[in-house]
């Protein structure tokens, strides 16, 4: 495997470990609800007022709370079993903007998944 593609893989694994170690450090469970004062009690008993967030604020946490983040994870280390490491072929675009659907990856090359799910963890191009 190239640096670059170990590069890119070694960030993942970091970044998606330190999202499940956060989530399991609240409990790893979904976020309730109790009021419509968004009242909210997360995994571990932590308490947050509507006074200090907003709803919006509220319902966007909910959407993200360490059930669903596990969730997204785990989803995400699936993907990367199919399209990290291995020779395999993927859809891929050539420079002219042309779709291949059957583009071969060597076990050193990322793919487009592969860099699509690491852009959804904040790696950049400037990180290549
Ligand atoms: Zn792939």
């Amino acid at each position: 495997m190239t640096a670059q593609g170990e590069d890119l893989l070694a960030f993942l694994e970091s970044a998606i470990s330190l999202r499940e170690q956060r989530a399991h450090a609240l409990g790893g469970q979904s976020i309730t609800v109790t009021d419509h004062g968004w009242t909210t009690q997360l995994g571990g008993g932590i308490h947050l007022d509507g006074g200090v967030l907003h709803e919006d604020e509220v319902a966007h946490i909910v959407l993200n709370d360490p059930a669903a983040v596990l969730r997204r994870c785990a989803a995400d280390r699936k993907l990367l079993e199919l399209h990290a490491g291995s020779m395999h072929s993927c859809p891929a675009k050539d420079e002219t903007g042309y779709l291949d659907e059957w583009t071969q990856f060597d076990y050193a090359e990322s793919c487009p998944v592969v860099r699509l799910i690491a852009e959804g963890y904040g790696w950049t191009e400037g990180e290549r």
